[in-house]
């Protein structure tokens, strides 16, 4: 099968392959879409059994950031970038330096920030070979770590579909949170301070630890995450929690986290509307950090600072949209996912409308 034929490769207008042979960099570009503006999205450095999950990955999340981008009505499109390799094991700063030509390369159709397993350090080294990098640090276009505004509008999600779905504030909700990196961290601090109950897990037991010294939160093992009493199940880790497996053991009425790709497969959504279960979809509910790095984009962009009160402007239209899909998922008993999609689709067809009417006129 050709790159072609993979369904995983339908509807993207191309991928870079990259490598550089002094580094050891290796990896690729995957630009979705670029109706509504340059492409945009995280780059993730992951130790992918091969070169085929490595692609399959950045196609996945490059699609997801089209409609992340459009739902959160941003001028931009979707891209993702993956490194292969291990980011505890194998990064240095000539490597990221080459991840920069290989943006560079693209001419600003792709904006690369921060993902799983890249900082706002590693950035700055691929920075020194190309413009078209976001999600800095010290600067006054910089909005540095994106995790707090995604932590945030996170937070404000699990809020809406408490107070829709239970008739409740935080106060008291048992919230299961798998992951506490980045995201999962700052979601933590949150949930905790509006008097939510938590149960943690991680893969890195210290890091899950240390949540629980600050928040008062139960430790349990990363399997047991999925068997545990709580309102809510919020998936802060990597992709696929919500699967065929793990959808029969939830207690929760309502999943809504941060991670990026919840759900394994598109079938998983209409398994939880049987189930009684509301979903908060992932490309939404964490769509605050790609508004801090469009914010940041716009500021190098206009040679000027970052934009706190657009952020706040672009967040709360963002979690009113989230409110109206949650509301539409009840009430014709759809996957919310679906009607999330739907809506970004229209979004990006309106924008390759507008583009061919210019194109003509
Ligand atoms: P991170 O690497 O900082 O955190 C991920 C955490 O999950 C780590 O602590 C890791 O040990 C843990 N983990 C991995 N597999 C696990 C498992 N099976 N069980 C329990 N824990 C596990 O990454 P992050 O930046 O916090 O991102 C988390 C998720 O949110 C990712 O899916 C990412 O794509 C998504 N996301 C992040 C942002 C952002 O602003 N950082 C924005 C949107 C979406």
């Amino acid at each position: 099968m050709t790159i072609f034929d993979s369904p995983a490769f339908q509807g993207h207008e191309g991928v870079h392959a990259f490598a550089d042979q002094g580094t050891g960099l290796r990896g690729f570009i995957a630009i979705h879409s670029t109706a509504r503006g340059p492409a945009a999205g995280g780059c993730r450095m992951w130790p992918y059994r091969n070169e085929q999950a490595a692609v399959d990955d950045a196609l996945g999340l490059a699609r997801a950031m089209s409609f992340k981008n459009a739902v959160a009505d941003l001028d931009l499109g979707g891209g993702k970038s993956v490194i292969i390799g291990d980011s505890r094991l194998n990064k240095t700063p000539a490597l990221f330096e080459a991840f920069g030509r290989a943006v560079d390369v693209l001419g600003g159709r792709y904006w690369a920030a921060e993902d799983v397993g890249v900082s706002a350090a590693d950035l700055a080294h691929a920075r020194k070979s190309t413009r078209f990098i976001a999600g800095l640090e010290g600067h006054p276009a910089a909005a540095g770590d994106p995790s707090p505004v995604t932590a945030e509008g996170v937070k404000r999600g699990i809020e809406l579909a408490v107070g829709r779905v239970l008739g409740r504030d935080l106060a008291g909700i048992a919230v299961a949170l798998q992951g506490v990196g980045h995201v999962g961290a700052y979601l933590a601090d949150k949930l905790a301070a509006a008097g939510a109950h938590l149960i943690v897990t991680d893969i890195d037991e210290a890091a899950a630890h240390a949540v629980a010294a600050r928040t008062g939160a139960r430790v349990v093992a990363p399997d047991a995450i999925f068997d545990v009493e709580a309102d809510v199940f919020a998936p802060c880790a990597l992709g696929g929690a919500i699967n065929a497996q793990t959808l029969p053991r939830l207690k929760a009425r309502i999943v809504a986290g941060g991670a990026n790709n919840q759900l394994a497969d598109p079938s998983i959504g209409a398994a939880l509307v049987d189930r009684g279960i509301a979903y908060a979809p992932d490309f939404v509910i964490n769509g605050g950090g790609i508004i801090s790095i469009a914010a940041e984009i716009r500021a190098l962009e206009a040679g000027g600072a970052y934009d706190r009160a657009w952020v706040e402007m672009k967040l709360a239209r963002l979690v009113q949209t989230l409110d109206a899909i949650l509301e539409r998922g009840l009430r014709e008993c759809r996957p919310t996912q679906e009607i999330a999609i739907d809506i970004a689709q229209a979004r990006i067809d309106a924008a390759r409308v507008r583009e061919r009417v210019l194109e003509y006129s």
